[in-house]
């Protein structure tokens, strides 16, 4: 703990993103650089706290070191500060990025004070570790003749790729995508993610022996069997990447995409050829909807927005969150209250208001004679959600039907679950919501020598719940392997 009284003595301050109407310009990280000396005094607010609720409990899902490396950038001493982050987290410039840091939920300086700038602190450490060439591969001393087959190259697959690799493996990734990344590629989009730090750490994987092949979609260009016979064991990371759709007349229209397809090529687009190759859905000029919110909402409406578009409106299904905390909602849970994202800002900045709309539910895609999506018919909705925590449930409000004008819906409500090619070739079993069946902690499918990891197996989550569960199948196939294992791997579940 540096300074015993900084919680009391300094105000949080986070480090401001570039300015909307600037940013939404180009394709550029939203991020300014901080004020270091500025970021070292905010590590200062942090208590060093007997029960460091920011880096267990419902804190980070990875464990990260939290206060540890609070003091130690407080102190200036960067490299020791790295060194604690990389020892609980592979990729700390993803989180650092696009983690919604339920850490800062948890904090304990949060119940009285705003918490401690957790993510800035993380995001610093690790871009300094970059720029001053601290990151260098680590390559296994002894090799152990045993080979791993990964399946998807998300951060679940990357995590237990370079942590294996470590170990002494011989590891094969196989991505069906022409790059490697998972949505951490083609998902995050370049201004909260920019790619270049996902091919730096693919380079120093491939340093450390990793081999990856790309344009490999497994289950159809080879049986999954095939690499059950050459591998010693085989991850299946492969995400959750079945969309959530919306069966309402006219969802045949044209216009009307999934957000995937359309955030997935505009960034390979972007790569390709910074856009001029015209091979993405392009928002310029039109009036744009969104339906359905979280990061994925966010990103199409400043994707959109990036376009050019001329409208975006942003349906949301639920009511309008409490800025505050609401009773049932306490600290060190992860707070649900009103934020305002990177998109929202952008909108606001370019059209003069928050896009979202709430508690609104799409009826109908309306259509001209060309079948080209004109407009969405919505009707307004009341909540009823029980005391006793039973399901919430919600009504029309008969009048409030309403026709907005688009040109181009992007539908945006979540993930149901993996594909289903492998788990069927296999016979592997499902758990109730659909996911690949396996415990958290062996990592286990119902089938020998099949392990499952990230989305695949927990359901559409978070970055962060990637590297988890990465890390965690990573030791769990070298304990099996080879009887014993020095991985480490967070107790999160
Ligand atoms: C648009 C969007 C924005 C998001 N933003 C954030 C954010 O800001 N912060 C955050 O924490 N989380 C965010 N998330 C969630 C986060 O990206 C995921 O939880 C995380 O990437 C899951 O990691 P994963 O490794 O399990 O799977 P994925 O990242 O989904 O990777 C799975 C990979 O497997 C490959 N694959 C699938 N089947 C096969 C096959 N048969 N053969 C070969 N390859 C295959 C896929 O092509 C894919 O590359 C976002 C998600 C989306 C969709
Ligand atoms: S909970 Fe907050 S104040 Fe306490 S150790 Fe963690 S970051 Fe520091």
């Amino acid at each position: 703990m540096g300074k015993p009284t900084g919680f009391m003595e300094i105000s949080r301050r986070t480090v401001p993103y570039r300015a909307p109407n600037v940013r939404i310009m180009d394709f550029d990280e939203i991020y300014n650089s901080p004020d270091i000396v500025r970021l070292q005094t905010q590590g200062a607010r942090c208590m060093d706290c007997g029960v460091p609720f920011c880096q267990s409990h419902t804190g980070c899902p990875i464990d990260n070191l939290i206060p540890e490396w609070n003091d130690l950038v407080y102190n200036g001493r960067w490299k020791d500060a790295l060194d604690r982050l990389h020892k609980t987290n592979n990729f700390p410039e993803f989180t650092g990025r696009a983690c919604p840091a339920p850490c800062e939920g948890a904090c304990v300086l949060g119940i009285t004070n705003p918490p401690v700038t957790i993510k800035n602190i993380e995001n610093a450490i690790i871009d300094r570790g970059w720029a001053e060439g601290w990151i260098v591969p680590q390559i296994a001393k002894h090799k152990t003749g045993k080979s791993v087959a990964i399946v998807g190259s998300g951060p679940a697959g990357l995590a237990a790729a370079q942590q294996l690799a470590r170990a002494g493996h011989r590891v094969h990734v196989y991505e069906r995508a022409d790059r490697i990344g998972g949505l951490l590629m083609y998902g995050i989009p370049n201004m909260k993610l920019e790619k270049d730090l996902v091919q730096k750490r693919i380079d120093q994987m491939k340093a450390e022996g990793v081999r990856f092949r790309t344009n490999i979609n497994v289950g159809v260009d080879f049986t999954i069997d095939a690499l059950r016979v050459d591998h010693d064991a085989v991850i299946l990371a492969i995400g959750s990447t079945r969309p959530r759709d919306l069966p309402v007349p006219g969802r045949n229209l044209k216009g009307v995409h999934f957000a995937m397809d359309f955030l997935t090529a505009n960034t390979k687009s972007l790569l390709d050829s910074n856009l001029e190759d015209g091979q993405y859905i392009n928002a310029k000029d039109k009036n744009v909807i969104v339906i359905g919110g979280g990061d994925t909402g966010t990103d199409c409406i400043g994707t959109s927005i990036r376009h050019g578009c001329k409208s975006v409106v942003n349906f949301e299904l639920l009511d309008k969150p409490p800025a505050e905390r609401a009773d049932n909602n306490p600290w060190p849970e992860w707070p649900r209250i009103f934020r305002v994202d990177y998109g929202h800002a952008e909108a606001e900045a370019t059209f003069g208001e928050d896009p979202r709309t709430y508690a609104v539910l799409t009826k109908e895609f309306i259509g001209n004679t060309k079948g080209r999506i004109t407009g969405v018919k919505t009707i307004e909705i009341e909540w009823d959600v029980p005391a006793d925590g039973s399901r919430p449930t919600f009504k029309e409000i008969e009048g409030t039907e309403k026709v907005w004008e688009a040109d181009l819906v992007l539908l945006s409500m979540g993930f149901v679950g993996p594909e289903k090619t492998i788990a069927s070739q296999l016979g592997l079993e499902e758990d109730a919501r659909g996911n690949i069946k396996a415990e958290h902690g062996s990592f286990k499918t119902s089938l020998e020598g099949v392990y499952a990891a990230g989305d695949c197996r927990r359901g559409q989550s978070l970055v962060v719940w990637g590297i988890n569960e990465g890390r965690g199948v990573a030791r769990a196939v070298d304990l099996d392997l080879m009887g014993k294992t020095e991985l480490t791997a967070p107790d999160s579940a």
